[in-house]
């Protein structure tokens, strides 16, 4: 197979530099996500806006914010996290997408993206240079896609429509999540407030 020069239409090398500057550095992670999000690409029709999912926190939402329209801010991309290294791009209007995955199986031939993958050897013991030119040679060799319909109740945006000032931090809060907000039923992740 042919190496993979190019991610949604742009070289590799660029992607490179562009998950450098928006993620910190070039992970693993991201640059296999650029794959997943192209190989999604080509199962799905063009000219449709398309909404995002991604199975895990890690890695792949860079990577969909990176190539899509899709935000966590602009609410068109749902974090999901089941924990699995995957993302789905779907059409929002009937729910029909590409969910893309990476196989296990396919990983023994690429045994560098294996032990990163399931975090066989620690991490200063890794061989990075090595790990990233079998990522790039593999592309999207190491992931399989299939057709899936998104259940559209799941993901779509929360709105928040009556909101009201909290009695005890004065913030405004949307009133159906009680007396005061969740920051102040202990929900917020703070020592002192
Ligand atoms: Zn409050």
């Amino acid at each position: 197979m042919p190496k993979q020069n190019t991610i949604c239409s742009n070289p590799v090398k660029k992607y490179i530099e562009q998950a450098k500057s928006f993620h910190g550095y070039a992970a693993p992670g991201i640059i296999i996500g650029g794959f997943m999000v192209d190989l999604a690409y080509q199962h799905l029709p063009e000219g449709v806006l398309l909404d995002a999912i991604s199975e895990t926190q890690v890695c792949l939402p860079d990577a969909l914010q990176l190539l899509t329209h899709c935000t966590v801010g602009n609410g068109w991309l749902k974090v999901i996290d089941l924990g699995r290294f995957a993302l789905t791009l779907y059409d929002p209007n009937n729910g029909n997408g590409i969910r893309v995955y990476v196989n296990p199986a396919k990983l023994e031939k690429w045994p560098e993206i294996k032990n990163w993958f399931f975090k066989l050897v620690p991490k200063k013991e890794q061989d990075t240079q090595r790990l990233m030119k079998q990522i790039q040679e593999a592309g999207s060799d190491i992931c399989d896609y299939e057709k899936v319909k998104v259940k559209l109740n799941k993901v779509t945006k929360k709105h928040h429509s009556n909101l009201g000032i909290c009695s005890r931090c004065k913030e405004s809060y949307p009133v159906a999540d009680g007396d005061v907000c969740l920051g102040c039923q202990g929900k917020a992740p703070y020592l002192n407030k």
